[in-house]
């Protein structure tokens, strides 16, 4: 691992910058880390078209705009300007820390951003074409914006770096593995880690003692099994598209249909993936939306491809932790998180209305009321359920920190 000696800390690193950088989109969290608190946070979004829109949050005012925002670097230009007008006059950067989606098979842990991580970041887009080049392109950006600052990559991947190998060789002739990487990465890393984390304090019990299931759904969606708190196993895979169907991605089917549709609906490299990726999941399933709430309203209201979209979610994550209660040998604790995983009651109900063989029993009070962390199993569950809002930007900071 490169760990470059051009930047030395004299000083404490309090704030720092956090990046987000996706294909249309950069969003970033400004933290003070001597209280671990955030001083602002916003989004641009829509870059590259011609109606863009800054999101702005300062004290719990919400400020959002329509401008121009060509590429990403007008869009951090934005950004700077807003947090200068009304944060950073007095607050300099300490560091910024970067969400790098796929770490390929080098980088096992967060590392200061030399010239030749950049370039080992772009060729992991190999393995992670949608977001690898945007994370890259933050970078870069964030580089010319502030040369004097260290710049931290923090790889989804890493958190899942010693998953052993039989949780994450695929099948296919070995050399090929070895020649291109071919394996198991997972993603979500940093919202496993932190949720894991959370809810061995909600138990109280040290998180080195426990097994626990973390189920970070969301647009993405990745289980993971969490031993000592440590990842072994994860349902995403060399790519982000394996596992439970999500938003717009078809999580794990037979390779054969991959073949069969290029074949049959003529589609190259570009369509399969654009199909695979971006239309297939609930979208796909439903035909209403991937945005899960409005997938709800539709099945409530008797729309029955919307009510297959979310009966197959939900079985889906069943199937996991089924999966992983064996992977574990035992589980303690099963922790909801992410966009769906925190606030759908509905999920979670079903979810974990066929554990029973576990000992899981969902106190349906807890489950329905309430906001925030929290224990949603009753006290003589077996195993306990939590929902712990995740925290990625946070867990990125406090690696740029470490
Ligand atoms: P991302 O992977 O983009 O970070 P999120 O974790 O924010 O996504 O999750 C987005 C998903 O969460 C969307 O499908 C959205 O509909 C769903 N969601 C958000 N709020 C609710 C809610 N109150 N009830 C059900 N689903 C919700």
């Amino acid at each position: 691992m490169v760990r470059p000696v051009d930047y030395a800390c004299h000083g404490e690193i309090v704030f720092v910058l956090v990046l987000n950088a996706g294909s249309s989109s950069l969003k970033f969290n400004l933290f003070d880390m001597a209280k671990e608190t955030s001083i602002a946070e916003g989004m641009a979004e829509r870059i590259g078209l011609a109606d863009g829109s800054l999101t702005f949050v300062f004290e719990s005012d919400k400020h959002k705009e329509v401008l121009p925002l060509p590429t990403h670097r007008e869009a951090l230009h934005a950004i700077i300007e807003r947090l200068k007008a009304v944060v950073l006059h007095d607050t300099p950067i300490h560091a910024v820390g970067h969400r790098v989606v796929h770490g390929g098979p080098k980088y096992g842990d967060s590392l200061i951003v030399t010239d030749e991580v950049l370039a080992d970041i772009d060729t992991f887009a190999m393995y992670a074409p949608l977001h690898n080049p945007a994370n890259a392109m933050g970078i870069r950006v964030a580089r010319e914006e502030f040369p004097d600052v260290p710049h931290v990559a923090v790889f989804d991947t890493a958190f899942h770096h010693n998953i052993p190998d039989h949780a994450r060789t695929y099948g296919i002739p070995y050399e090929l593995s070895q020649k291109y990487g071919i394996r198991r990465y997972g993603f979500h890393g940093s919202s496993h880690s932190y949720v894991a984390a959370r809810t061995a304090i909600l138990l109280c019990r040290p998180l080195r003692a426990l097994k626990i299931v973390t189920c970070h759904i969301g647009n993405g969606t990745s289980i993971c099994a969490v031993h000592n708190g440590r990842s072994v196993d994860t349902s995403m895979g060399m790519t982000p598209l394996q596992g439970v169907i999500m938003g717009t991605r078809c999580g794990t089917i037979d390779p054969s249909v991959v073949e069969m549709l290029m074949e049959y609906e003529h589609l190259d490299y570009n369509g399969i993936t654009d199909l695979l990726n971006k239309k297939s999941g609930l979208l796909g399933i439903s035909g209403v939306s991937s945005d899960f709430r409005e997938i709800e309203l539709a099945a409530d209201a008797g729309n029955d491809r919307a009510r297959l979209a979310r009966d197959l979610l939900t079985y889906n994550v069943r199937q996991y932790i089924g999966a992983y209660a064996t992977v574990l040998d035992g589980v303690d604790a099963i922790c909801f998180t992410a966009g769906i995983g925190t606030h759908s009651t509905f999920v979670r109900a079903k979810v974990c209305s066929k554990l029973s063989f576990l000992g899981v029993k969902l106190d349906p009070e807890a489950n329905e009321h309430g906001t925030g962390e929290r224990i949603i199993s009753t006290p003589d569950s077996r195993v306990v359920v939590t929902v712990v809002p995740t925290n990625e930007e946070l867990m990125i900071a406090r690696e740029t920190v470490r």
